[in-house]
């Protein structure tokens, strides 16, 4: 077994395609995040299994930066977030993926700016919830195309 189908995020995209799963490119993967309770956290994952942008092709960076813009447009329409943070560590995954957090004027100060870290992951999102949420973005995503047409839903 060589290292990348021990990697989580390989393993997962290998499998069918998942039902939290909002858009693809041939590059990357976009998927809500089944970690916390937040509505509208996606995960931006790389389809190759790169520890970030570095390795990546120059198509990749663009891509990303193009999709990036997309996925931060779709989570300011689905909650309205004043912010929306982004983050990519790489330590407990080294499978360039992105964190895209909506901060909502619900979301408690002390869970914001570096306070997201701390944000509790119990009790995450309820499967219903999950398959609202998906359906919702997809409509948002089906009813305001990309302007880059390298994006396909
Ligand atoms: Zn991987």
């Amino acid at each position: 077994m060589s290292e990348d189908t021990r990697c989580p995020i390989c393993k997962r995209q290998e499998e069918e395609q998942e039902k939290a799963v909002i858009l693809s490119t041939d590059a990357f993967v976009v998927r809500h995040s089944s970690e916390t309770n937040i509505l509208g956290y996606l995960v931006i994952e790389a389809r190759r299994h790169i520890l970030d942008l570095t390795e990546g092709t120059d198509d990749e960076a663009l891509g990303y930066g193009a999709l990036l813009k997309q996925v931060m447009s779709l989570i300011r329409k689905l909650t309205g977030a004043e912010r929306i943070y982004t983050f990519s560590l790489g330590e407990a995954v080294p499978h360039f993926h992105v964190h895209v957090i909506p901060r909502t004027d619900s979301l408690p100060r002390y869970y914001r700016g570096r306070g997201i870290m701390s944000y509790p992951l119990e009790p995450a999102l309820k499967e219903e919830q999950m398959e609202e949420v998906c359906k919702s973005l997809r409509y948002l995503l089906k009813t305001s195309p990309p302007a880059s047409t390298q994006i396909k839903p």
